[in-house]
């Protein structure tokens, strides 16, 4: 039997995408004689942003050996219980994302029904009320999930803010202690071979020349490798996500950070605010069509509390994906396979799925199309589900203040969004279709602060007693707060456990 097996992986990038997947590759292939070798360039640097994950990032660094601490210290992290939408749905409003439950489903019938009975019946608390993890965020509070919740009130979850150019540091400490070899050089040509347009190698600035088996393009939006030497092409979603430019800043920090993201609407767009220990990072993320450069960039120096720590910096980007992860013998992770934008903090996360999938797959050197054809199947998929999920915060907005926020309204959104939220309309239902990232909590909480309610709730509560409904959920808004007034505050939290050393 010939040896088909891989031998050398070579991955291209060394920002967050690269420095992740090479540490998790090495670990998982560890023992084995796989070769895997990242080539950066250090006078190229990264793109610099990328700092706000969800928590499926803990489970990542976990399987690498690294504690919350671990990380927290090392990347001057700061806790993430959710995200903050001030004045999306219109001026004034707000609402918190948290990463958790909202109350109790009882007797097979999902919360959100029970709290839409009391609401008919004039009961005025907001669903938030009925989440530890937004009701923590809310108060400035961080404590960590109980091990043996007593009830789901109690589940929640949290991610972090953290640096990112530390964290790609992390990264690489774990991936070279593993025995990744890295070079720093520019790649100047990708060579490919004339029988099948496979990529051979890439030749450096120094003339020599790398070749591999396998090769992962983390180069960030050029794409030199999937884009540039394959060609795959790509698909431009610009006609559900209109922001298409950002301008990024730090800031220096002071006062309490927030264990939450704050994400603010803007004239044509909106600006993130993520708190870290050391500073903040600040960020416009804008409709190039609807505000120019010089306008966007002065809102978002005029919002920024603190003083800035270098002149903002401009990026440019087309919201969609390519359209194909992998081709060939080249697999793109994270900006080299596309990009949506920044809400929701979903790249990082899509990093960690996109190594998931390749450990899954890992082909062999006939390259069987099946396997390749699956991964491009899965990626398509997930993208989309993302996709549907951020175009919703856009679509659902009720400003009538610019052009953009009636140009989002007026989008008209892919069929698979528009048939979850008739669903939800129609009868408080969750579609989950396979490959989602966000589970039914978070659109539950994206739905409710943007006002898209159930016409009715499930009609099994018609008979319930609403007085006893009343004492339930005054119990569960009880213990919340309980919980909350118990809890450290973030900052306390983060003097005591997460300093860095
Ligand atoms: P990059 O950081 O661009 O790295 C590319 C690498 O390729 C570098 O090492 C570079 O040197 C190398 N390279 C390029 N060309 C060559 C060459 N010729 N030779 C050798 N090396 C080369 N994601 C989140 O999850 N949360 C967020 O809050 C978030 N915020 C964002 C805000 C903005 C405005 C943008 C644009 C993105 C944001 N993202 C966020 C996405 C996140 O930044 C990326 O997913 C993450 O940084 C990974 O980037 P990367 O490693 O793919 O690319």
């Amino acid at each position: 039997m010939t040896d088909n097996r891989i031998r050398s992986v070579v991955i291209v990038g060394g920002g967050t995408a690269g420095w992740m997947a090479a540490a998790s590759l090495q670990r998982h292939f560890q023992g084995s004689p796989l070769k895997i070798t990242l080539i950066e360039s250090s006078e190229i640097g990264t793109i610099g942003v990328g700092e706000a994950t969800i928590p499926t990032i803990r489970s990542f660094y976990q399987t690498l050996g690294l504690s919350d601490l671990d990380v927290m210290r090392a990347t001057g992290a700061t806790c993430k219980l959710g995200i903050r939408f001030k004045d999306w749905l219109k001026p004034g409003s707000s609402f918190i994302h948290p990463f958790g439950l909202f109350g109790q489903d009882l007797r097979g019938v999902p919360f959100h029904n029970y709290w839409l009975r009391l609401r008919a019946e004039g009961e005025t608390a907001e669903i938030g009320e009925y989440s530890l993890g937004a009701a923590l965020a809310k108060g400035g509070k961080f404590t960590q999930p109980s091990r043996n919740p007593p009830s789901s009130l109690s589940v929640f979850d949290w991610a972090l803010h953290f640096d990112a150019g530390l964290f790609a540091g992390l990264m690489r400490q774990v991936a070279e202690a593993a025995g990744v070899q890295r070079i720093d050089a520019r790649i100047t040509k990708v060579n490919l071979r004339p029988e099948d347009g496979f990529i051979a190698s890439v030749t450096l600035d120094s003339g020599a020349s790398v070749e591999g088996d396998l090769f992962i393009d983390c180069s960030g939006f050029r794409g030199l490798l999937i884009e540039e030497a394959l060609q795959t092409g790509y698909e431009d979603w610009g006609q559900w996500l209109l922001c298409d430019r950002a301008y990024a800043v730090q800031s220096e920090g002071h006062g309490a950070p927030p264990p939450y993201t704050d994400v603010t609407a803007q004239t044509a767009g909106w600006r993130w605010r993520i708190p870290l220990q050391h500073r903040y990072g600040n960020g416009y993320v804008y409709s190039s069509r609807h505000i120019s450069d010089d306008e966007a960039l002065r809102e978002l120096q005029a919002s920024v509390p603190d003083p800035l720590l270098h002149a903002p910096r401009q990026i440019r980007f087309t919201p969609g994906r390519r359209r194909k992860a992998w081709n060939r013998n080249c697999i793109a992770l994270s900006l080299a396979s596309g990009f949506l934008e920044p809400l929701e903090s979903t790249s990082i996360a899509l990093i960690e799925t996109g190594i998931e999938k390749i450990k899954q797959l890992f082909p062999d050197r006939s390259f069987n199309p099946a396997v390749s054809d699956e991964f491009n199947e899965m990626s398509r998929l997930e993208m989309e589900r993302v996709r549907d999920f951020i175009i919703l915060h856009y679509k659902a907005n009720q400003r009538e203040d610019t052009a953009f926020w009636r140009d989002c309204r007026a989008v008209d959104v892919p069929d698979t969004l528009k048939h979850k939220i008739e669903m939800f309309r129609e009868r408080g239902h969750f579609i989950r279709y396979r490959w989602e990232m966000f589970q039914p909590a978070s659109w539950l909480a994206i739905y409710t602060g943007f006002d898209i309610l159930p016409k009715t709730w499930d009609p099994s509560l018609d008979g319930l007693d609403v007085a006893s409904l009343r004492r339930g959920m005054d119990e569960m808004r009880k213990a919340v707060r309980a919980a909350v007034d118990g809890a450290p505050t973030h900052s306390d939290f983060l003097e005591k456990y997460a300093r860095p050393t």
